[in-house]
């Protein structure tokens, strides 16, 4: 099997071809650095990621790229509501985006073209628009789309089946759903946006670009700039960019180019924020700082994103958000435990049940991903494997242990859900396996003081001990 994902351009899951392979070149939308990222946000920036690692896990040499919005109709009215400018506005929350970004272990793009500094290209690209006779400066002094002059728009929405109205205009960024007016690539410059340093001059009038309009610009001068192609391999974000900003980013490129924009079109669900203590502190915008500060291990988060399926939409509750620590730490434990066991046997060695459980996992995992990218079945066979391979260790089974972590770490790899605390450190491990051997020892030659003395030393630690018919189990507490 091979990797299959679901298109929102067919509607339909479809085996994945790269344009021109290894390479893919993949085109995030990313944050507008009007205000700090919200975890909905993070949602989407996670799915990708997991995308991004899997597609280099199958061999692919992905360039991803993801555009910093800091200018639009938002950061200009947070700038002049903070008396400021709109790079001074929009600096500090770049920044906390990529602490959030690193925060919750998503890798970083290889590109991220800022709008404010690639406006250049947006003038070019309105230019060819405006060449091709696609584009028209309206009385408002403003630079538009006309979509009656592009037969196939709202192909990526399906506004095809409703009816439309064209002729009509919107200057702003965002309206209503459905609603398919002609949309505006330049904007022509107001004193607010002067006031705060938003405007260019352009030959077609001093103004500001729309914000479809960066996305087209920035993505389509990355890939010919480096690639000399002018289609993307995968352009993915949230569903709420379906409409209109894919639509339009469509039209535009499609226009200028003459070549399809992106052969894949992905898109990720929401997250809803409900029921949580934080929500109710911070209403439903939840950042991953707010996370973050309140001491949320990252990898906790990761985990509960990939119980569900990217298309499905997820609620953020303080039960979810305990469940994942759970398992967070579950996975913790049983990872210490599989590096004691695994040191020392070397790793070439392949035998054991272990060994045939860590296959299977992995080609379970293989599957689940290569099914649309089906985190929580990838999930289930993990913890399937963890529950496997604990009983085969409690039955003091470490043959295989080396290619069973090897293969572990390759799967934690991808999906990132390691504890980030240092409870499991190995070193811990493999003196919490040292002290319980000295204990077992000790209860044979039925020393039970020492016996107790060593419980009582591990409990200092906190480490939990669990005699079994099958052997001693620990946790930490
Ligand atoms: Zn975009």
């Amino acid at each position: 099997m091979s990797l299959a994902l679901y298109n929102t351009l067919t509607r339909a899951v479809e085996p994945f071809q790269a344009l021109a392979p290894p390479r893919v070149t993949l085109y995030t939308c990313g944050p507008t650095v009007w205000n700090f990222a919200h975890l909905g946000n993070f949602r989407t920036f996670l799915f990708e990621d997991l995308l991004r690692r899997y597609l280099e896990y199958s061999g692919y040499d992905v360039f991803h790229i993801m555009n910093l919005t800091d200018v639009d109709d938002r950061t200009i009215k947070a700038a002049a509501a903070a008396g400021t400018s709109l790079a001074a506005h929009t600096a500090p929350f770049t920044q906390a985006f990529f602490e959030d970004r690193d925060y919750l272990r998503i890798r970083p793009a290889h590109l991220y073209p800022r709008a404010t500094q690639e406006v250049p290209a947006m003038i070019a690209l309105v230019e060819r628009l405006l060449a091709k006779g696609v584009a028209y400066r309206g009385e408002d002094g403003s630079v538009y789309f006309a979509i009656e002059k592009f037969p196939t728009y709202g192909r990526l929405s399906r506004l095809d089946r409703r009816e439309l109205k064209v002729g009509a205009r919107v200057a702003s960024d965002e309206y209503a759903k459905d609603d398919p007016r002609d949309f505006a690539l330049w904007k022509k410059a107001t004193p607010d946006d002067d006031a705060v340093g938003a405007a260019w001059d352009a030959p077609f009038g001093r103004g500001r670009p729309g914000w479809h309009l960066e996305c087209s610009a920035m993505s389509l001068q990355a890939i010919s700039e480096r690639f000399g192609v002018e289609t993307l391999d995968i352009h993915a974000g949230g569903v709420d960019l379906i409409f209109p900003h894919h639509e339009d980013e469509i039209a535009q490129s499609e226009v200028a180019t003459g070549r399809p924009f992106a052969r894949w079109w992905l898109h990720g669900e929401f997250l809803n924020v409900r029921g949580t203590k934080m929500s109710k502190r911070f209403g439903n915008f939840l950042t991953a700082r707010d996370l973050r500060d309140q001491g949320v291990d990252a990898a906790a988060v990761r985990l509960l994103c990939w119980q569900s399926h990217y298309r499905q939409p997820i609620d953020f509750t303080d039960t979810a958000l305990e469940g994942a620590r759970e398992g967070v730490k579950r996975l913790g434990e049983f990872h210490a435990r599989l590096r004691a066991a695994a040191a020392g046997v070397d790793p070439a060695e392949g035998g054991g049940p272990l060994a045939l459980q860590a296959r299977a996992l992995e080609h379970d995992v293989a599957a689940a991903l290569d099914d649309d990218l089906s985190a929580p079945r990838a999930l289930a066979a993990l913890f399937e494997f963890v529950r496997a391979a604990n009983r085969e260790l409690d039955r003091g089974a470490g043959g295989g242990g080396g290619g069973a972590l090897a293969a572990l770490e390759r799967v934690v790899g991808l999906l990132d859900i390691l504890p980030t605390l240092a409870a499991v450190d190995p070193g811990l491990a493999r003196w919490v396996e040292e002290r319980l051997a000295a204990r077992e020892g000790a209860r044979k030659s039925r020393d039970f003081a020492a016996a107790d003395r060593i419980r009582a030393e591990l409990k200092s630690r906190g480490v939990e001990l669990e005699d079994t018919a099958a052997g001693t189990k620990w946790r930490l507490l």
